[in-house]
């Protein structure tokens, strides 16, 4: 989407393609307040039931129509939709949100009408000949971004929380929502343009210097910062996993019962559970949703040499599952011997974060013992009985690291943007703080300290580019 002017007026569908209870039509622009007026007849509340022996032909009498001027803002009115060639549309509710207090900080009508698609259509249809364009994906919370209603991070989060797909993804995007990523940022921005002031002065009055600028002081208070920014890029990795959701692969050779623990896992048939290897062809997906978080649970075909084609092509898809994976379940047989492919699969697991899972513990255990590399968690469990299985989620959910942050309702950064404009604000910032060890010239400190804070204003938007604003409004539907 290109960041367009914002003098037009654009009407888009805010609710969900299909049919529904209701659907929602949005206008925002200096037209709207026309548009409502044009097509919209307010009438006293429950008017709408047709006079009998005059079934849908007129409507009564004592519906009024006082003109728009009276519009109270952010009141829901009642009545009637008319087109301006005076076909019926809807009957249905409609909200004027007056300039500057709406979402867009634009004029914004909206009208929620029967929930058909046709209905919606012939609703946007008539704005559309009234002087609004559709708008695209994301343009409404572009304009609230452009508007200054909301900053960048925010408009990221109202994304995420129509994207989130567990409570806790939901939860990190509320939180960013409400500013909890913008107001560190902002005060991070502040005390970096605190540091700019005193290099200033350092830079316009070099003979007063001593006084002016404390390099030791000043030091310290970039090495501060630093530390923050530094303990919210190591962060990134956990949010991002919290918000995708890890990803879990179950590996094991044919037999072990990967299909039987993904379906205890789902309370499911999700996986196809028979005696005979090779069952699983193809990689298969669920997602179980433990302690508020989404996982992702993949039973794959097994990585080993196929027999055919489409075998050898599941296997091809393991290897990708494999590279992908944040955490390895590699699973066992422990009713049967231990031979050289369990070896394999346990060194394969090995490379990676993993847990060792030895299965069928509700039969007599196999002689033969199980050669699992050293200091690699391993636990018993029965996929049959469930035994060993609440032990199981809670090695996983440790292994993961997200444990303790599952409890915590703190912001972890999650979003590549950030972690590069994090990162490049480090790099700036290192190089400000090595200036100032080396006693180089203030102006030099000050145009990397500069270039730390423009860094960290593109996290919130105050520094951006059409390309940025692109690549995230592009992440949102039509009508939002
Ligand atoms: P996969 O090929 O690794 O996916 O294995 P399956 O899940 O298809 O299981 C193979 C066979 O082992 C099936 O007959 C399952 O019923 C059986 N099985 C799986 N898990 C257990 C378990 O914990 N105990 C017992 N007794 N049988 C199991």
């Amino acid at each position: 989407m290109k960041v367009s002017p914002q003098n037009d007026t654009i009407a888009a569908l805010a609710t969900a393609q299909g049919q529904g209870g209701i659907a929602v039509v949005r206008v925002s622009g200096p037209l709207a307040p026309e548009i409502l007026k044009r097509l919209f007849q307010k009438q006293e509340a429950g008017s709408g039931k047709p006079e009998a022996g005059n079934a849908g032909r007129s409507f009564p009498a004592s519906c009024f129509q006082p003109p728009v001027s009276e519009w109270k803002s952010h009141r829901l009115a009642y009545g009637k939709l008319v087109s301006p060639g005076g076909d019926f549309l809807d009957q249905c509710l409609a909200v004027w949100m007056k300039a500057p207090r709406s979402f867009t900080g634009e004029e914004v009508v909206e009208f929620h009408l029967h929930g058909g698609p046709l209905v919606s259509l012939k609703v946007l249809e008539a704005a559309y000949g009234l002087g609004a364009r559709p708008a695209q994906a994301g343009e409404f919370t572009q304009r609230a971004f452009l508007n200054g209603k909301i900053d960048l991070a925010q408009a990221e989060a109202v994304a995420d929380m129509i994207a989130a797909q567990s409570d806790r993804a939901l939860k990190l995007a509320q939180a960013q929502w409400q500013g909890a990523l913008s107001r560190p940022v902002q005060e991070l921005r502040h005390q970096l343009f605190e540091l700019l002031v005193h290099l200033e002065a350092a830079i316009d009055f070099p003979e007063e210097e001593i006084e002016i600028l404390d390099r030791a002081a000043l030091s310290q208070r970039l090495e501060g910062v630093l530390r923050q920014l530094e303990q919210w890029s190591s962060d990134y990795e956990l949010g991002r996993l919290i918000r995708e959701g890890p990803v879990v692969v179950l590996l094991g050779k044919p037999n072990v019962g990967k299909s039987s623990l993904l379906n205890f896992l789902c309370r499911e048939e999700a996986a196809i559970v028979h005696s005979e290897p090779g069952t699983t062809r193809d990689a298969i997906e669920r997602v179980v949703h433990w302690e508020g978080m989404a996982l992702r649970l993949i039973d794959t075909a097994g990585i080993r040499e196929g027999e055919g084609e489409v075998e050898r092509m599941g296997i091809e898809r393991s290897r990708r599952w494999y590279e992908k994976a944040h955490l390895i379940l590699a699973l066992f047989d422990g009713s049967s011997p231990w031979n050289s492919e369990d070896g394999q699969i346990a060194e394969l697991a090995s490379k990676k974060k993993c847990l060792m899972v030895v299965n069928k513990s509700d039969l007599p255990a196999s002689d033969r013992r199980f050669s699992f590399p050293k200091d690699i968690p391993t636990i018993c469990i029965s996929a049959k009985t469930g035994e060993g299985i609440r032990d199981l989620q809670t090695h996983l959910l440790q292994l993961l690291g997200v444990e303790g942050h599952l409890k915590e309702n703190t912001l972890l950064l999650n979003q590549l943007r950030h972690k590069e404009s994090l990162e490049k604000a480090q790099i700036s910032l290192q190089s400000a703080y090595e200036g100032l060890q080396k006693s180089l010239s203030p102006e030099f400190v000050a145009t990397d300290t500069m270039a730390a804070a423009q860094a960290i204003g593109e996290i919130i938007g105050e520094v951006t580019t059409d390309h940025i604003l692109e690549d995230i409004f592009n992440r949102f539907c039509i009508g939002k």
